[in-house]
């Protein structure tokens, strides 16, 4: 089985070490993720401009390293790889939950390969003050992979960690609150003005969400699915 491992912190973020390293006992593994970070660049894939390529090897593991997007990274990994089976996405440093799924790059790798009819499984773990415990999640990551590889019908799987040890696996459906979207005004040391977009969400956690198994201490995954369609909304409208 091969596995392509793509992120969007970044060839060079430790997350991406950290899952090659437990992935290889179950197969052959290629890296190939963006040049610089493009956390939160979604699903994009520039139409405006040529891509590169260049060989750039982490540890023993073959990889590569992209101008583009996390979807860029896992059509010209499939395409300079050839057959993939799997692509991982991660491991994310920042959790991808609820709605940061539409802006995360490190689920849109996974939808990547779901669209180009490979399974794509997303991981992400919390970011902290601290340096990531990737020793502590070890088991955890083993797990996962040990139960997502052995179904097949699971096309596209969003993980997420803990940020202590977790209490066991959950599966979960994507949490739908709102966030404020308040734009926080700022300035440089130059006095230059800048802005950063705050995504405080605005109801509370829903039980049984990505949200609230994270919250409570358990890894959670959540199968997604491509179709995006209201399917009750449809109904009533073709009614
Ligand atoms: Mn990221």
């Amino acid at each position: 089985m091969r596995i392509l491992i793509a992120n969007d912190d970044g060839i060079y973020s430790p997350g991406i070490l950290a899952l090659a390293e437990i992935a290889p006992r179950f197969c052959a593994v290629r890296i190939v993720a963006p040049d610089v970070e493009q956390s939160s660049a979604g699903h994009a894939i520039p139409g405006w401009r040529p891509l590169t390529y260049k060989r750039t090897p982490i540890k023993n593991f073959e990889a590569y390293r992209v101008n583009g997007t996390p979807a860029d990274c896992v059509v010209l990994g499939v395409h300079n790889w050839g057959k993939v089976d799997v692509v991982l996405s991660g491991i994310n440093l920042g959790s991808n939950l609820g709605n940061s799924i539409w802006h995360s790059g490190t689920v849109a790798a996974a939808k990547q390969a779901t669209l180009l009819e490979l399974r794509g499984i997303a991981l992400s773990m919390p970011a902290t003050q601290e340096e990531p415990n990737f020793d502590m999640l070890h088991g955890a990551i083993d797990r996962v992979l040990e139960i997502l590889f052995k179904d097949p019908q699971l096309k596209l799987i969003n993980v997420n960690f803990p940020d202590v040890e977790s209490k066991g696996l959950r599966w979960t459906r994507q949490s739908v609150r709102h966030y404020n979207g308040k734009v926080v005004p700022g300035e440089d040391p130059m006095g230059r003005k800048h802005f950063w977009f705050s995504v405080a969400p605005i109801e509370g956690t829903e039980a049984g969400t990505d949200r609230w198994a994270v919250e409570q201490g358990y890894v959670s995954m959540t199968p997604l699915r491509i179709d995006l369609t209201a399917e009750k909304d449809l109904a009533a409208v073709a009614r």
